[in-house]
């Protein structure tokens, strides 16, 4: 059964989209079977993957209001190696209208019953809001990726996305864990992104995975030649530091059946190392 993650922060810009589309080409180059659902009206991951928004007949948005299955809406992408659940303008009409239906949060996770079976990872990429597409991405998962900028605002809005976690956890999914904080867009030439980053080891430990993504042009490039940084250009730091994570999940996950037999466990353990001073000066949340 395929391992199931939303690629999730409220922060807009913070490389959700860039993480989405270059770890699930990762791990098609590793092998692995992805589907990559684009949860975001403004379609960034469905073009960065190839696909033209404006030409899709059926996307996710289809999905959603039980129009269309998975299977039928679904394309491949033989160049970027994983298929892809597409969006455009039209899912933003899909926050209304699912208001007033039945199971409004848990459309996704039943649409995507019918395909575990035939992946290894699906990736959700999730817009910038704690919206109810965003809890139907949370709702549908195992576990949440967070990329987060090593930057003096980094984690203000984190402390909204865990509890957003632990209530979904306590009330609608109680499979779903963060799995972990991956810091992107680094440049080690900034002092102070070194202190946040250290900090962010130092006070999240386990949670934070040991790839770190270079700030890196080439993967700003290639959504304009609709690829994933991994697929335009292999050699590139950001594009090879994007294999060594989805290197790195591949090797640190348990089965899917694994995750969920944790059902019963919080959805974010308190983290055991204590903290010396704040990374940033806002409300930092205690444990993930
Ligand atoms: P989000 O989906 O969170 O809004 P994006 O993935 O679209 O964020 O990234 C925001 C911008 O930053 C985009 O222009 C993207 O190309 C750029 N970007 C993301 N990650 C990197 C990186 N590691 N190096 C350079 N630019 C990046
Ligand atoms: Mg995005």
């Amino acid at each position: 059964m395929a391992k199931i993650f939303c690629i999730a922060n409220q922060k807009g810009g913070v490389g959700k989209t860039t993480t989405t589309v270059n770890l699930a080409a990762g791990l098609a180059k590793v092998g692995q079977r992805v589907l990559m659902i684009d949860l975001d009206p403004q379609g960034n991951a469905t073009m960065g993957s190839g696909v033209d928004k404006r030409q899709l007949e059926t996307t996710v948005y289809d999905v959603l209001l039980e129009s269309a299955s998975v299977a039928e809406a679904r394309v491949h992408s033989e160049k970027c190696g994983y298929d892809i659940l597409g969006a455009n303008r039209e899912l933003a009409g899909a926050e209304v209208e699912m208001v007033a239906l039945d199971r409004r949060e848990k459309r996704l996770r039943t649409a995507l019953a019918a395909v575990g079976a035939e992946y290894d990872f699906i990736l959700i990429d999730c817009p910038p809001s704690l919206s109810l597409l965003t809890l139907n991405g949370l709702c549908a998962a195992h576990g949440v990726i967070v990329p987060m900028q090593c930057e003096y605002f980094a984690l203000e809005g984190l402390t909204d996305l865990v509890n957003t976690i632990k209530q979904v956890h306590a009330n609608l999914n109680k499979n779903l864990q963060i799995i972990g904080l991956l810091r992107v867009m680094f440049d080690p030439r900034i002092t102070l992104q070194q202190q946040v980053s250290e900090q962010l080891k130092a006070h999240f430990g386990e949670k934070v995975f040991d790839t770190v993504i270079p700030r890196n042009v080439r993967l700003a490039e290639a959504p304009s030649y609709g690829l994933p940084g991994v697929v335009f250009d292999p050699p590139a730091k950001g594009s090879q530091a994007f294999v060594a994570f989805a290197e790195e999940l591949v090797r640190k996950m348990p089965p899917a059946s694994a995750l969920a037999a944790e059902a019963a466990s919080p959805p974010v353990p308190p983290v055991p190392a204590p903290m010396d001073a704040p990374p940033v000066a806002v409300q930092v949340p205690d444990s993930l």
